[in-house]
């Protein structure tokens, strides 16, 4: 069903040279440190949820260009309650009615490897075709080695880390943890909920932020003492790095007594219109300096206005495809934390952006120089063939390949995690054939890259030493 060359470069000889790149890179292990998977779902190492939830219904991706194209959300199991109102099956059948509008996207090349490659499916998806794929997906689900953890084990899953929230209470980790299972998944330190005023229940996370810490989170110096607290919390089961969903990359460095008074107005609910912004900014550098302190990885995603559509999040809440990308800025933003940090080789600050228009002019240059810099690889519209192409075209001359930190899978399922990487392996190979072919690499340096990109930089970055 598919090609085996799929999405090498068409030219034959840069072809050749890229299908040695992609082979020696093909079977290396996949390190995974920022997704989306439910930890609960590895914690009883069952699926939780039907196929067409797990494929279909939390893909953000495949959502927002059904809804585009006038499908309900309710036909593709989303309900306002955040419940699925129809069976499985029924999902199933209205993405494969509706499969031909995926066609050239990289949706389509997920989900097909996932079924042909990883589900071992024998027939492409169509709308002639849905029952019989749904049926062996399910089959195949039910079979013990694709039990969630032989599942990654088989996969070659060497390192996984799932998002959680700062007031999470980490159960389903700490049931991974004193199981037998060897496979190393950590949780992620995402503290929004408790750092960001424009979030919903901000004043009631914080409360259960010091309920949950004993500090006193009334108080900015409680309020820092009880994030300290929950990140080695998090810290001692196996985190390796924090992430911080912002709008923007404003970073400020304020007086204890003006950090002091922003908390206190903030917290009162008494803030002023500038307010939540700058204590986003203020908090990322009281992040960068804790991290100085617990070695955590700072990741900053940048640049997506979450739910630009007010009546489908009124209806069914947020992450349901309607957040789109905005213009980012990052040399005025990032400077407070630079004067600060940027000098220190033991601070790692990872970068993501959606404002692919920073990559050359902003980001790379910044990468290529500050010590604590790096470059997250292109995220969310852009983690496609297309996106990865531009990005190294326009990154990698000025911040080098070792000031990038390999491949996120960001997946919403266990089950897309080796489709995602596999893209990503052979989108890496066609670029670096390009630069052998035109004798700007040799091939033995390619391949030393290859595996760089694949699996090196991704395992230095967030894996710690001895795993
Ligand atoms: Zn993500």
């Amino acid at each position: 069903m598919l090609h085996p060359d799929r999405l090498l470069p068409a030219e034959p000889t840069t072809r050749d040279i890229a299908r040695r790149l992609y082979r020696s890179t093909k079977a290396l292990p996949l390190v995974c440190p920022h997704g989306h998977y439910d930890p609960a779902a590895l914690a009883a190492d069952r699926w939780l949820v039907d196929p067409a939830t797990e494929l279909v219904t939390r893909d953000h991706y495949l959502l927002r260009l059904l809804y585009s194209q006038g499908v309900p959300m309710e036909s593709l199991g989303v309900g306002p309650s955040d419940r699925a109102e129809v069976d499985g099956r029924t999902v199933w059948r209205e993405l494969s009615r509706h499969y031909h509008l995926f066609r050239g996207t990289p949706s389509k090349l997920w989900l097909d490897h996932t079924l042909s490659e990883v589900v071992g499916v024998a027939e492409p998806l169509g709308p002639g075709t849905a029952d019989a794929v749904y049926d062996a997906v399910c089959r195949r689900l039910a079979d013990e080695d694709f039990r969630p953890r032989a599942f990654l084990d088989r996969c070659g899953v060497q390192f996984l880390a799932t998002t959680d929230g700062a007031i999470d209470r980490l159960e389903s980790h700490a049931a991974l943890r004193t199981s037998d299972w060897g496979g190393r998944v950590v949780p992620t330190f995402r503290p929004d909920d408790v750092v960001d005023p424009d979030r919903a229940g901000f004043r009631e996370h914080v409360a259960t932020l010091g309920e949950l810490t004993g500090a006193d989170t009334s108080t900015w110096r409680g309020y820092l003492e009880a994030l300290r607290m929950r990140r080695a919390c998090f810290v001692a089961a196996g985190a390796t790095a924090t992430d911080h969903g912002h709008p923007s990359a404003l970073t400020c460095d304020l007086s204890d007594r003006e950090a002091a008074e922003l908390f206190g107005r903030v917290v009162a609910g008494r803030r002023r219109p500038e307010d939540a912004e700058h204590f986003r900014g203020q908090m990322l550098v009281e992040m960068a300096a804790m991290s100085m302190d617990d070695g955590l990885v700072l990741q900053l995603h940048t640049g997506s206005w979450r739910d630009h559509n007010p009546a489908l999040a009124a209806r069914f809440g947020p992450d349901m495809g309607a957040d789109i990308p905005r213009h980012a800025e990052y040399v005025h933003a990032l400077k407070p934390l630079l004067d600060r940090f940027g000098n220190e080789p033991g601070l790692t600050v990872v970068l993501y952006t959606l404002d692919e228009s920073t990559y050359g002019r902003e980001l790379a240059p910044l990468a290529g120089h500050y010590p604590a810099l790096r470059l997250g690889p292109p995220w969310w519209f852009y983690d496609s063939p297309e996106g990865m192409r531009r990005y190294y075209r326009q990154v990698t001359e000025t911040a080098g390949f070792a000031n990038t930190v390999g491949f996120n899978d960001d997946a919403r399922s266990l089950l897309s995690i080796p489709a995602r990487h596999d893209v990503a392996r052979r989108v890496n190979a066609g670029f670096l054939a390009e630069l052998v072919a035109e004798h700007r690499l040799t091939e033995d340096d390619a391949t030393d890259l290859a595996a760089d990109l694949a699996h090196r930089l991704a395992a230095q970055t967030f894996m710690r030493r001895g795993w």
